[in-house]
């Protein structure tokens, strides 16, 4: 369906001239192409606040940082491709917006076999003041619509169903329920260019109920069946164990690796991380209690993350392809979220050095929460012996073929029952983890609820602070908007005077920020460490934070912080 509220650029035009012209004359493509351009006659007007002159102006450039921005349609081929596209170029004539791949879809595009639109990255910045939509994404991302219906998920987002429906034809073209068929299908695709699983193993990842009903619906947009489609791929495949699965996931550039990977590397626990000058590999649970590893690098040359899960079940990959987007932050666009801080006194000089900073994800919320939990007023370095004493305790060991990966973080049935004494936790602390844990298990906390929910229901939890709910928020829930208020790191990077800011002033402050205040901490913690070593005249430790904002205690100055 096409986005009806948006005005047509002038219908009455095209119809008017399809009336007069010569059908015998003219040749049955051309024929096509009219009918087409009657049947969708409508034109995005506006995409991210680019008007279409500036969206051509756009294509022109086939600047990689428009990718997953706009999609661009052609009526004569009836293609869709990004903008980075080698193929084209049409005849304007030819040629519609859409702002996401799902839109375009719908408008009855197929995707590109060269450039795979399906590829490009995720949510379209601009929708980031559009709350609902937002949040309506991310849910079906993490595949609420696989197990549930539309009526659910509204639910869950607070409106009704056909609210939702109209909020999503209007902003993203597209209803629901095609956007995840769209996941889906992308997804199976990427799995068929990129690994060698049999097909129905791929049908069954991606969510389809059967062979079937794959093969009809990717029939449908690709005009040939998966098989095919697999062929034409077969020169590129890579080289794949037999249960390892590679998947390549974009992203916009700038992105700062190094940033990334240093500040997991400081915060790896032992048994369940490891981080060295390559990359970042760890265990992590899968739903219906299998687990995998999954190993992280950078693929400078494609402005993409390699993530090589292995071990993995196959009905698991979608699931941590998801977690994956949210936990590299893949989705964000550094270009819309910097012209965001451009005018701000404190911000704009920091973002302008590290353009390319991300959220640095955790890979779970619970592991997230806990962890926070056992940070609580103690020194970082304490902070992480006492999570790896509680892994060692409480995790489920498992077999990998990494020989520092030994276990998996502890579920929440696990630490409800788990005897956390002799640990070095003091009882306060053992009993907000045990709070926590059995908050999940009874399901009073849910950690798939919008992020205000959660931090709700987090402070509502003895022993569990702001602080700590926001800080759940910003790492393990992909809130761009989260805002630990109460840092001390941030109180005293924004006064600008070698003071310190009240935290109600700082949350004063920082209404500036918005919808981006998770990005305005990342850059201030960044800055806050970057003066601190640049003061100690310590180049190699530049990127690496020496105190946990929430603690604001020192690391010991000879921690080892990198394997290898
Ligand atoms: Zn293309």
């Amino acid at each position: 369906m096409l986005p009806r509220d948006q005005p047509c650029r002038s219908p009455r035009r095209f119809a008017g001239r399809f009336r007069t012209c010569k059908l015998r004359r003219i040749s049955v493509r051309k024929q096509l192409v009219r009918a087409a351009r009657l049947a969708y006659p409508c034109d995005v007007e506006e995409i991210f606040g680019f008007d279409t002159r500036a969206l051509d102006r756009a294509r022109a450039s086939r600047d990689a940082r428009f990718d997953g921005k706009f999609f661009i349609a052609v009526l004569s081929t009836k293609i869709y491709c990004r903008p980075v596209c080698k193929v084209r170029d049409a005849k304007r004539s030819n040629i519609r917006y859409y702002p996401t791949a799902a839109a375009a879809a719908e408008a009855g595009f197929r995707p590109c076999l060269r450039c795979r639109p399906e590829a490009a990255p995720g949510t379209p910045a601009w929708l980031g003041t559009l709350g609902v939509v937002r949040r309506g994404l991310r849910l079906i991302e993490e595949g609420i619509l696989d197990g549930r219906s539309v009526d659910e998920m509204a639910e869950r987002l607070g409106i009704g169903a056909r609210h939702l429906h109209r909020l999503f034809v209007h902003h993203l073209g597209a209803s629901p329920i095609a956007v995840a068929q769209t996941r889906r299908l992308h997804f199976a695709k990427r799995l068929l260019d990129e690994t060698r699983l049999p097909i129905t193993s791929i049908a069954m990842a991606a969510g389809f109920g059967s062979i079937r009903r794959f093969n009809d619906v990717f029939r449908k947009t690709y005009r040939r069946p998966p098989r095919e489609v697999r062929k034409l791929r077969a020169a590129e495949a890579r080289e794949a164990g037999r249960d390892e699965v590679v998947l390549r996931l974009s992203y916009r550039p700038p992105y700062d690796w190094t940033h990334l990977r240093h500040f997991l590397a400081a915060r790896a626990i032992p048994r369940i991380e490891v981080a060295d000058n390559e990359g970042y590999d760890r265990t992590v649970a899968t739903p219906g209690g299998g687990w995998a590893i999954v190993q992280v690098r950078k693929i400078e040359a494609e402005h993409a993350l390699e993530f090589r899960l292995s071990c993995a079940d196959a009905a698991a990959l979608l699931h941590l392809s998801s977690v994956a987007r949210r936990g590299f932050d893949l989705a964000s666009d550094p270009a819309t979220i910097g012209l965001a801080f451009d005018h701000d006194p404190v911000l704009a000089p920091r973002v302008r050095r590290r353009p390319g900073l991300r959220i640095p994800g955790v890979w779970d919320p619970f592991e997230c929460a806990v962890r926070a939990i056992v940070g609580q007023q103690v020194s970082f370095a304490a902070g992480l012996t006492l999570v790896g004493r509680l892994v060692e305790r409480a995790g489920q060991p498992i077999a990998t073929p990494i020989k520092e990966l030994t276990h998996l973080f502890p579920t929440p049935a696990a630490l409800t029952t788990a005897n956390l004494a002799g640990l070095g936790l003091t009882g306060g602390r053992i009993d907000a983890i045990r709070k926590l844990a059995g908050a999940v298990v009874a399901g009073t906390l849910d950690f798939s609820a919008t992020a205000d929910e959660v931090v709700r229901q987090l402070t509502s939890i003895r022993g569990i602070g702001p602080w700590t709910a926001q800080y759940v928020a910003l790492r393990a829930l992909g809130e761009p908007d989260a805002f630990p208020s109460a840092d001390l790191v941030l109180r005293k990077v924004t006064s600008g005077n070698g003071g310190t800011l009240s935290a109600s002033a700082l949350e004063k402050r920082s209404e500036a920020w918005r919808p981006w205040r998770a990005y305005a901490v990342i850059h201030l913690w960044t800055a806050a460490l970057d003066g601190r070593s640049e003061n100690k005249n310590k180049p190699i430790k530049r990127n690496i934070p020496e105190r946990d904002a929430e603690r604001g205690a020192p690391r010991p100055s000879g921690m080892v912080l990198l394997r290898g």
